[in-house]
């Protein structure tokens, strides 16, 4: 079975990988427009300065939509099934794909509470995932 691919990553993202292995999410903020942006970016899509920090966010959000995979095909994944990616929009305001996790997938629905966990892939690379706020 091969292993599960890894995300690719940029110099300009190891802070938001540095802090994942931390156990800490992080997501950028414009300094000049104060929007939060995700994914990581050079340039701040609402306003185009290139004055972007980081921040940690909350790690709380809601589920705004959601997918339960029941079959696919032969893959890493396949252990896992079945499983959820599902889209989660922040507190911040902005939205990540990510797996719900510790989850009754039957139980889940869109607006629901839900909070970010980690799981690590590789000595390098640990994803945020979400599961229901306890
Ligand atoms: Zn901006």
């Amino acid at each position: 079975m091969p292993a599960k691919p890894l995300p690719p990553t940029d110099p300009w993202t190891e802070p938001y990988w540095t802090a994942a292995r931390q156990g800490k999410l992080l997501i950028q903020r414009c300094k000049t427009c104060h929007h939060y942006v995700f994914y990581p970016r050079l340039v701040c899509p609402h306003c185009g300065a290139d004055a972007l920090a980081w921040v940690e966010a909350t790690g709380k959000g809601v589920i705004y939509t959601y997918s339960v995979v029941t079959n696919n095909p032969p893959s890493a994944f396949m252990a896992d099934l079945p499983f959820v990616i599902a889209v989660v929009q922040l507190a911040e305001g902005v939205r990540m794909m990510a797996n719900i996790v510790d989850c009754d997938s039957a139980a889940l629905h869109c607006d629901m509470p839900v909070e970010v966990t980690f799981e690590a892939r590789s000595d390098e690379i640990t994803l945020p995932q979400f599961r229901p706020q306890r």
